[in-house]
């Protein structure tokens, strides 16, 4: 479906680490963020006002006993992605200031 942009991870018993995945779906306009979680499938709606974050750790701590330790962490790939366009842009408005002063 989407693609995970974001894993908010806590620590549960043993020291095992639960992931639940912030996934975006670029099919809509504006695009949605789908929460899933990458042990039970659980998968909640997210008409509601509160916190995506809030709500994925209170799910780790309620269904899987992770309560410590929580992390929210950006995917690689995306924060990667970002510092491949943010110097990409620099360029380009740079470019357009020496052709507008030209
Ligand atoms: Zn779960």
């Amino acid at each position: 479906m989407g693609a995970a942009i974001r894993h908010l991870t806590a620590i549960g018993p043993g020291d095992q680490v639960f992931t639940v995945n912030v996934e975006r779906d670029f099919r809509y306009d504006p695009y949605r963020d789908f929460l899933v979680c990458a042990h039970c499938g659980w998968s909640p709606s997210l008409l509601t006002t509160r916190r995506i974050d809030a709500m994925a750790w209170e799910h780790l701590a309620s269904a899987h006993g992770a309560d410590r330790g929580m992390a929210d962490r950006e995917n690689e790939s995306v924060s990667r992605a970002r510092w491949v366009v943010l110097p990409l842009c620099a360029v380009l408005i740079i470019a357009l200031l020496v052709f507008a002063g030209s």
